[in-house]
């Protein structure tokens, strides 16, 4: 397990928090990833996946080492491509 990392809440009420990412299932596999503040709900990332990109995800961490820069390259293109397109379709 890595350390946890602690954020300033600077654009909301300046209060020092824990980075956690709260998952939301939004159904057909699609998840939001939010990273907020707890204190006064201000929202600082988020970021949507399906099976697809969370399969990739894996895949990337799993091979990391391995994987030729290429297919690297291209495993990490196909990630943004598929959580833009699903960022877009969430969010209108
Ligand atoms: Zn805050």
């Amino acid at each position: 397990m890595s350390k946890p990392v602690t954020i300033v809440c600077n654009f909301g009420c300046g209060k020092k928090f824990t980075c956690k990412i709260t998952d939301k299932n939004l159904g057909d596999g699609v998840v939001k990833h939010v990273l907020k503040c707890p204190f006064c709900g201000k929202e600082y990332r988020i970021h949507y996946s399906n099976i697809e990109s969370r399969r990739l995800r894996q895949k990337l961490k799993d091979e990391r080492q391995t994987m030729p820069i290429e297919q690297l390259n291209c495993c990490i293109d196909k990630i943004n491509s598929i959580e833009a397109d699903l960022k877009r379709s969430v969010e209108g």
